[in-house]
Protein backbone atom coordinates (compact mmCIF):
# COMPACT_ATOMS: atom_id res chain seq x y z
CA UNK A 1 0.00 0.00 0.00
CA UNK A 2 1.37 3.53 -0.59
CA UNK A 3 1.86 6.13 2.55
CA UNK A 4 3.21 9.03 0.88
CA UNK A 5 4.66 11.45 3.62
CA UNK A 6 5.61 14.61 1.14
CA UNK A 7 3.20 16.53 -0.17
CA UNK A 8 4.60 17.33 -3.94
CA UNK A 9 4.84 13.34 -4.28
CA UNK A 10 1.29 12.51 -3.11
CA UNK A 11 0.05 15.67 -5.58
CA UNK A 12 1.86 14.16 -8.32
CA UNK A 13 0.39 10.38 -7.75
CA UNK A 14 -2.96 11.87 -7.88
CA UNK A 15 -2.62 13.91 -10.80
CA UNK A 16 -3.10 10.53 -12.85
CA UNK A 17 -6.47 9.96 -11.32
CA UNK A 18 -7.77 13.50 -11.72
CA UNK A 19 -7.00 13.16 -15.56
CA UNK A 20 -8.32 9.85 -15.86
CA UNK A 21 -11.53 11.80 -14.50
CA UNK A 22 -11.64 9.56 -11.58
CA UNK A 23 -12.97 11.16 -8.41
CA UNK A 24 -11.03 11.25 -5.08
CA UNK A 25 -12.48 10.48 -2.09
CA UNK A 26 -10.40 12.18 1.02
CA UNK A 27 -11.15 10.96 4.74
CA UNK A 28 -8.79 13.37 7.19
CA UNK A 29 -7.96 12.18 10.36
CA UNK A 30 -5.57 12.27 13.30
CA UNK A 31 -4.61 9.00 13.56
CA UNK A 32 -4.97 6.28 16.37
CA UNK A 33 -7.48 4.75 14.14
CA UNK A 34 -11.02 3.16 15.63
CA UNK A 35 -13.87 1.77 13.65
CA UNK A 36 -15.39 5.48 13.71
CA UNK A 37 -12.66 5.97 10.83
CA UNK A 38 -13.02 2.85 9.05
CA UNK A 39 -16.67 3.65 8.10
CA UNK A 40 -15.87 7.08 7.11
CA UNK A 41 -13.17 5.16 4.58
CA UNK A 42 -15.83 2.00 3.97
CA UNK A 43 -18.33 5.09 2.81
CA UNK A 44 -15.80 6.91 0.59
CA UNK A 45 -14.23 3.49 -0.84
CA UNK A 46 -17.79 2.67 -2.13
CA UNK A 47 -18.18 6.25 -3.41
CA UNK A 48 -15.30 7.22 -5.11
CA UNK A 49 -12.41 5.61 -8.05
CA UNK A 50 -9.75 6.36 -4.96
CA UNK A 51 -9.83 6.75 -1.26
CA UNK A 52 -6.90 9.19 0.48
CA UNK A 53 -6.68 9.03 4.23
CA UNK A 54 -4.72 11.77 5.96
CA UNK A 55 -3.01 10.64 9.43
CA UNK A 56 -1.55 14.32 10.76
CA UNK A 57 -2.11 15.19 14.78
CA UNK A 58 -2.25 18.62 13.70
CA UNK A 59 -0.78 21.32 16.48
CA UNK A 60 -2.53 24.57 15.08
CA UNK A 61 -6.05 22.98 16.58
CA UNK A 62 -4.97 21.66 20.11
CA UNK A 63 -5.66 24.65 22.39
CA UNK A 64 -4.15 22.52 25.65
CA UNK A 65 -0.01 21.86 24.93
CA UNK A 66 -0.94 18.44 27.54
CA UNK A 67 -3.17 17.57 24.89
CA UNK A 68 -1.38 17.55 22.04
CA UNK A 69 1.58 15.79 23.36
CA UNK A 70 -0.69 12.42 24.94
CA UNK A 71 -2.36 12.49 21.82
CA UNK A 72 -1.38 8.99 21.01
CA UNK A 73 0.71 8.60 17.74
CA UNK A 74 0.21 4.78 15.80
CA UNK A 75 1.18 5.50 12.39
CA UNK A 76 2.37 1.42 12.05
CA UNK A 77 -1.00 -0.11 13.65
CA UNK A 78 -2.86 2.98 11.88
CA UNK A 79 -1.23 1.58 8.39
CA UNK A 80 -2.17 -1.90 9.27
CA UNK A 81 -5.60 -1.33 10.05
CA UNK A 82 -5.94 0.24 6.77
CA UNK A 83 -4.62 -2.01 4.91
CA UNK A 84 -6.93 -4.68 6.65
CA UNK A 85 -9.77 -2.80 4.84
CA UNK A 86 -8.43 -2.16 1.59
CA UNK A 87 -5.20 -1.84 0.52
CA UNK A 88 -5.83 0.45 -2.07
CA UNK A 89 -6.31 3.23 0.22
CA UNK A 90 -3.65 6.22 -0.15
CA UNK A 91 -1.99 7.22 3.45
CA UNK A 92 -0.44 11.04 3.13
CA UNK A 93 1.49 10.89 7.22
CA UNK A 94 3.00 14.06 6.72
CA UNK A 95 5.55 15.66 9.20
CA UNK A 96 4.30 19.33 10.50
CA UNK A 97 6.95 21.05 8.66
CA UNK A 98 5.65 19.97 5.77
CA UNK A 99 2.32 21.18 6.51
CA UNK A 100 3.40 24.38 7.68
CA UNK A 101 7.08 25.23 5.93
CA UNK A 102 8.20 25.87 9.29
CA UNK A 103 5.46 28.45 10.45
CA UNK A 104 3.18 26.48 12.69
CA UNK A 105 0.71 29.13 12.91
CA UNK A 106 -2.94 29.29 11.78
CA UNK A 107 -5.06 31.78 9.61
CA UNK A 108 -8.27 33.56 11.24
CA UNK A 109 -11.27 32.27 9.72
CA UNK A 110 -14.84 33.37 9.63
CA UNK A 111 -17.56 30.94 9.92
CA UNK A 112 -20.36 33.05 9.98
CA UNK A 113 -20.33 32.75 13.87
CA UNK A 114 -20.74 29.12 13.89
CA UNK A 115 -16.97 29.21 15.13
CA UNK A 116 -18.16 30.94 18.57
CA UNK A 117 -20.37 28.68 19.77
CA UNK A 118 -19.57 25.54 22.11
CA UNK A 119 -16.21 23.84 20.96
CA UNK A 120 -15.44 27.47 19.90
CA UNK A 121 -16.17 29.11 22.85
CA UNK A 122 -14.43 26.22 25.27
CA UNK A 123 -11.45 26.13 23.27
CA UNK A 124 -9.76 29.22 21.49
CA UNK A 125 -8.24 28.79 18.21
CA UNK A 126 -9.34 25.66 17.78
CA UNK A 127 -11.52 26.24 14.49
CA UNK A 128 -9.22 28.50 12.96
CA UNK A 129 -6.60 25.47 12.87
CA UNK A 130 -8.76 23.13 11.62
CA UNK A 131 -9.82 25.45 8.78
CA UNK A 132 -6.21 25.89 8.45
CA UNK A 133 -4.74 22.40 8.01
CA UNK A 134 -8.31 21.29 6.20
CA UNK A 135 -7.70 24.23 3.80
CA UNK A 136 -4.40 22.76 3.05
CA UNK A 137 -4.82 19.58 2.96
CA UNK A 138 -8.00 19.96 0.33
CA UNK A 139 -5.69 21.98 -2.11
CA UNK A 140 -3.37 19.16 -2.05
CA UNK A 141 -5.98 16.39 -2.14
CA UNK A 142 -8.66 18.19 -4.42
CA UNK A 143 -11.31 15.58 -3.18
CA UNK A 144 -14.70 15.30 -4.92
CA UNK A 145 -15.63 13.82 -1.94
CA UNK A 146 -14.96 14.42 1.71
CA UNK A 147 -16.08 12.69 5.04
CA UNK A 148 -16.28 14.03 7.99
CA UNK A 149 -17.97 12.34 11.54
CA UNK A 150 -20.88 13.88 12.69
CA UNK A 151 -18.82 12.90 15.87
CA UNK A 152 -17.78 16.84 15.84
CA UNK A 153 -20.80 18.10 14.49
CA UNK A 154 -19.77 21.43 14.68
CA UNK A 155 -16.68 20.79 12.95
CA UNK A 156 -18.66 19.04 9.94
CA UNK A 157 -20.26 22.61 9.77
CA UNK A 158 -17.51 24.60 9.95
CA UNK A 159 -15.99 22.59 7.23
CA UNK A 160 -18.78 22.73 4.69
CA UNK A 161 -18.86 26.53 5.06
CA UNK A 162 -15.32 26.91 4.47
CA UNK A 163 -15.92 24.96 1.25
CA UNK A 164 -18.80 26.69 0.80
CA UNK A 165 -17.03 30.37 1.14
CA UNK A 166 -13.91 29.20 -0.39
CA UNK A 167 -15.88 27.94 -3.63
CA UNK A 168 -13.58 25.05 -3.38
CA UNK A 169 -16.38 22.38 -5.37
CA UNK A 170 -15.83 19.70 -2.46
CA UNK A 171 -18.93 17.51 -1.61
CA UNK A 172 -18.70 17.28 2.19
CA UNK A 173 -19.93 14.17 3.70
CA UNK A 174 -21.68 13.97 7.49
CA UNK A 175 -21.01 10.52 8.59
CA UNK A 176 -23.31 9.26 11.76
CA UNK A 177 -21.22 8.58 14.79
CA UNK A 178 -19.99 5.04 15.71
CA UNK A 179 -20.42 4.09 18.94
CA UNK A 180 -19.07 1.27 21.34
CA UNK A 181 -21.82 -1.46 22.46
CA UNK A 182 -22.35 0.71 25.38
CA UNK A 183 -22.66 3.39 23.64
CA UNK A 184 -20.24 5.30 24.55
CA UNK A 185 -18.73 7.83 21.55
CA UNK A 186 -15.56 6.43 19.77
CA UNK A 187 -12.89 8.68 19.77
CA UNK A 188 -8.71 8.24 20.25
CA UNK A 189 -9.08 9.63 23.43
CA UNK A 190 -11.21 6.95 24.73
CA UNK A 191 -7.84 5.07 24.91
CA UNK A 192 -6.69 7.37 27.74
CA UNK A 193 -9.45 6.29 29.78
CA UNK A 194 -9.39 3.28 32.72
CA UNK A 195 -11.56 0.50 32.40
CA UNK A 196 -14.12 1.72 34.61
CA UNK A 197 -14.03 4.74 33.46
CA UNK A 198 -15.15 2.97 29.81
CA UNK A 199 -17.67 1.31 31.35
CA UNK A 200 -19.15 4.47 33.56
CA UNK A 201 -18.63 6.34 29.90
CA UNK A 202 -21.76 4.87 28.50
CA UNK A 203 -23.91 7.13 30.81
CA UNK A 204 -23.22 10.12 28.35
CA UNK A 205 -25.19 8.58 25.68
CA UNK A 206 -27.79 7.34 28.06
CA UNK A 207 -28.45 10.29 29.40
CA UNK A 208 -28.41 12.19 25.34
CA UNK A 209 -30.94 9.05 24.73
CA UNK A 210 -33.37 10.32 27.82
CA UNK A 211 -32.65 14.27 26.45
CA UNK A 212 -33.94 13.22 22.68
CA UNK A 213 -37.04 11.49 24.78
CA UNK A 214 -37.96 14.43 26.37
CA UNK A 215 -37.34 16.96 24.39
CA UNK A 216 -40.48 15.55 22.45
CA UNK A 217 -42.98 16.99 25.45
CA UNK A 218 -40.52 19.07 27.17
CA UNK A 219 -39.45 22.52 27.13
CA UNK A 220 -35.54 22.96 26.32
CA UNK A 221 -35.24 24.41 29.89
CA UNK A 222 -36.56 21.72 31.73
CA UNK A 223 -34.60 19.39 29.10
CA UNK A 224 -31.36 20.82 30.11
CA UNK A 225 -32.09 20.89 33.91
CA UNK A 226 -32.78 16.95 33.49
CA UNK A 227 -29.52 16.75 31.99
CA UNK A 228 -28.02 18.75 34.56
CA UNK A 229 -29.34 16.92 37.48
CA UNK A 230 -28.38 13.61 36.02
CA UNK A 231 -24.84 14.60 35.77
CA UNK A 232 -24.77 16.08 39.55
CA UNK A 233 -25.78 12.74 40.96
CA UNK A 234 -22.44 11.08 39.33
CA UNK A 235 -19.47 13.47 40.54
CA UNK A 236 -16.69 11.62 38.73
CA UNK A 237 -18.75 13.71 35.80
CA UNK A 238 -17.38 17.35 35.30
CA UNK A 239 -19.82 19.02 32.01
CA UNK A 240 -17.92 21.63 30.83
CA UNK A 241 -21.51 22.47 27.94
CA UNK A 242 -24.75 21.27 27.53
CA UNK A 243 -26.31 22.60 25.06
CA UNK A 244 -29.19 22.35 22.48
CA UNK A 245 -28.68 24.16 19.48
CA UNK A 246 -30.26 24.52 15.62
CA UNK A 247 -28.07 22.54 13.06
CA UNK A 248 -27.77 25.04 10.42
CA UNK A 249 -26.33 28.24 13.00
CA UNK A 250 -25.21 26.16 16.27
CA UNK A 251 -27.18 28.99 17.91
CA UNK A 252 -28.27 27.58 21.62
CA UNK A 253 -31.61 27.76 21.94
CA UNK A 254 -34.78 28.56 23.73
CA UNK A 255 -37.79 27.67 21.66
CA UNK A 256 -38.86 25.37 20.22
CA UNK A 257 -39.54 26.54 16.13
CA UNK A 258 -39.73 24.08 13.15
CA UNK A 259 -36.54 23.39 12.78
CA UNK A 260 -33.68 20.46 13.02
CA UNK A 261 -32.00 20.36 17.11
CA UNK A 262 -29.31 18.68 18.11
CA UNK A 263 -27.70 18.19 22.00
CA UNK A 264 -24.53 18.61 22.18
CA UNK A 265 -22.50 17.99 25.64
CA UNK A 266 -18.73 18.09 26.92
CA UNK A 267 -17.44 16.51 29.57
CA UNK A 268 -14.61 15.42 31.61
CA UNK A 269 -13.99 12.35 33.10
CA UNK A 270 -10.96 12.19 34.86
CA UNK A 271 -8.87 14.45 33.10
CA UNK A 272 -10.07 13.22 29.76
CA UNK A 273 -12.57 15.81 27.62
CA UNK A 274 -15.25 13.99 25.95
CA UNK A 275 -17.77 15.27 23.36
CA UNK A 276 -20.88 14.19 22.35
CA UNK A 277 -24.45 14.75 20.40
CA UNK A 278 -27.16 13.10 19.61
CA UNK A 279 -30.35 14.69 17.12
CA UNK A 280 -33.58 15.62 18.70
CA UNK A 281 -35.70 15.53 16.09
P1 LIG B 1 -10.04 12.66 14.35
O1 LIG B 1 -8.98 11.66 14.01
O2 LIG B 1 -10.53 12.57 15.74
O3 LIG B 1 -9.68 14.04 13.90
O4 LIG B 1 -11.29 12.24 13.47
C1 LIG B 1 -11.19 12.12 12.07
C2 LIG B 1 -12.58 12.03 11.50
O5 LIG B 1 -13.24 10.88 12.03
C3 LIG B 1 -13.45 13.24 11.86
O6 LIG B 1 -14.25 13.58 10.75
C4 LIG B 1 -14.28 12.71 13.01
O7 LIG B 1 -15.52 13.35 13.15
C5 LIG B 1 -14.47 11.27 12.59
N1 LIG B 1 -14.79 10.45 13.75
C6 LIG B 1 -14.11 10.37 14.92
N2 LIG B 1 -14.74 9.55 15.79
C7 LIG B 1 -15.86 9.11 15.15
C8 LIG B 1 -16.93 8.25 15.51
N3 LIG B 1 -17.00 7.68 16.71
N4 LIG B 1 -17.90 8.02 14.60
C9 LIG B 1 -17.85 8.60 13.37
N5 LIG B 1 -16.87 9.42 12.97
C10 LIG B 1 -15.88 9.68 13.84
Amino acid sequence: MLIFSKKAALQAHLDTYIKAGKGIGFVPTMGALHSGHLSLMQQSLEQNGVTVVSIFVNPTQFNNPDDLKKYPRTLEADAEKISGLNKDIIIFAPEVDEMYDGNTVSSHYDFDGLENQMEGAHRPGHFDGVGTIVKKLFEIVRPTNAYFGEKDFQQLQIVKKLVEKNHMGINVVGCPITREDNGLAMSSRNARLSDAERNEAALIYKILQGARKRFDFESIAEVKSFVESAFEAHPAFKPEYFEIAAEDTLEPATLKENRKYRAFIAIFLGNVRLIDNISLN
